[in-house]
């Protein structure tokens, strides 16, 4: 069959992100997604803080110049997605607070604030006073603070948005729909094996951008017993947990040990714990009980939450913690994947750079550390 339009593998925040900026541009696109939207993506469950400034400790330089990037467009991308869904994706500037409970707590904020000065990211410093009158239920005694800059979305409007958004340009979605393999077609392009309620079919593209997270490797090559893509792909599992009550904080609270994400509607987001775990979907009572004992030592008051949900995601990790997005085999192959704790802060820059590489050939400056041709040797899939 003659192949034509895109295929992007995976319906996640970074497949759908990507399958956007291919329809604003005018290209025909179809997502493929092996469950419903939203049901395994790690941003059904994630927390959605944007929040270059809290982890520049953490984080390649190179990456923070790819999330401040991502961080600048998202007013724009939020607000466009909003306007073409009539879904509201809850992008709040309020900012981040974190907060040092004791003496050590200090050392590390001072740690962290090198780090952003070197890398020119503004924070302010707060006594512990001054914390607690932006935040009256913060807990007394605490050590100092440090006022950030960084955003937050929820992760499951923003699906939502872009699941509309899409429809609404014409896009096809796929659901329940598993891509097994791929391989190139007789007439060029490529051919995408599938697999739908056990019944096997073959559609057609002329690129494929696989973004399937952690499941990635997990995609077939025509070669057998080899994955399309040999990248050093693992999950890290995270355990996260929402509480809803009392609007307790307006800003992201963190600790080194927590964080605690409020969202308008009075939902309370505590996560999340980072484990090398495989893809062990249980939350365990001691997951649960360390997020909760960090969490009410910076804000009390939570204890008299209703717990909601005990969620478990699958952040997918490289073996360099930094994303791989770009051509794989010189033609029509793309991937986009192991954003590992950011794939929710990096989905436009991902997106749109990935999509001016597809449609013009241009090859953007920020994404060239990010190029999966760190792991793949040439030639892989043809
Ligand atoms: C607890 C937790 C908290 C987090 N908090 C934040 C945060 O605050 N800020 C932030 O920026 N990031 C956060 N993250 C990270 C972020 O959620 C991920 O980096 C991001 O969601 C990864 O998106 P993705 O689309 O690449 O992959 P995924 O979300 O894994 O999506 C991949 C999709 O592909 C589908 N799929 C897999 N294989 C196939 C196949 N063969 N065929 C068809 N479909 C397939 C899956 O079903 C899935 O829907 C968090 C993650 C976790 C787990």
């Amino acid at each position: 069959m003659e192949p034509s339009g895109t295929i992007v593998v995976g319906g996640g925040i970074v497949g759908l992100a990507i399958a956007h900026a291919l329809a604003h541009r005018g290209q025909r696109v179809t997502v493929v997604e092996g469950k419903q939207i939203g049901e395994r993506a790690a941003a059904g469950v994630a927390a959605g803080m944007l929040a270059p400034s809290s982890e520049a400790d953490l984080t390649d330089p190179r990456l923070t110049h790819l999330a401040l990037a991502s961080h600048e467009a998202y007013p724009a991308w939020t607000a466009t997605l909003e306007r073409e869904s009539g879904v509201e994706t809850g992008y709040d500037a309020t900012g981040t607070l974190l907060v040092a409970l004791h003496r050590d707590h200090l050392a590390l904020i001072e740690h962290l604030e090198a780090f952003q000065r070197e890398r020119g990211l503004h924070a302010e410093r707060l006594t512990g006073r001054q914390a607690r009158e932006e935040e009256p239920y913060l807990a007394p005694g605490i050590a100092g603070a440090l006022r950030m800059p960084d955003a937050q979305v929820d992760p499951r409007h923003l699906l939502r948005a872009l699941t509309v958004a899409l429809e609404r340009a014409g896009a096809v979605l796929l659901e329940g729909t598993q891509v097994t393999a791929v391989a190139p077609g007789v007439d060029g392009g490529y051919a995408v094996a599938t697999e739908r309620e056990g019944v096997a079919s073959t559609l057609h593209a002329t690129q494929v951008v696989v973004a399937a997270g952690a499941w990635s490797r997990q995609i077939a090559s025509p070669i057998a017993g080899l994955p399309l893509l040999p990248l050093p792909l693992r999950p890290v599992k995270g355990q996260i947990l929402r509480l809803r009550g009392e609007r307790l904080v307006r800003h992201v609270v963190r600790t080194p040990d927590v964080y605690i994400v409020p969202r308008a509607d009075g939902e309370l987001v505590v996560g999340a714990s980072m484990e090398e775990q495989g893809f062990d979907e249980r939350p365990t009572a001691g997951g649960v009980y360390d997020l909760l004992r960090e969490a009410r030592r910076v804000l009390p008051g939570i204890a008299e939450l209703e717990l909601t949900e005990c969620g478990v995601g699958f952040r997918p990790a490289l073996r360099d913690h930094l994303p791989a997005i770009g051509n794989v085999d010189g033609a029509g192959l793309f991937v986009a994947s192991g954003h590992f704790r950011n794939g929710v802060e990096l989905a436009p820059i991902t997106a749109w750079l990935l999509a001016d590489l597809m449609c013009d050939g241009r090859l953007d400056a920020l994404l060239e550390p990010f190029s999966p041709g760190r792991f793949i040797a040439k030639d892989v899939a043809r």
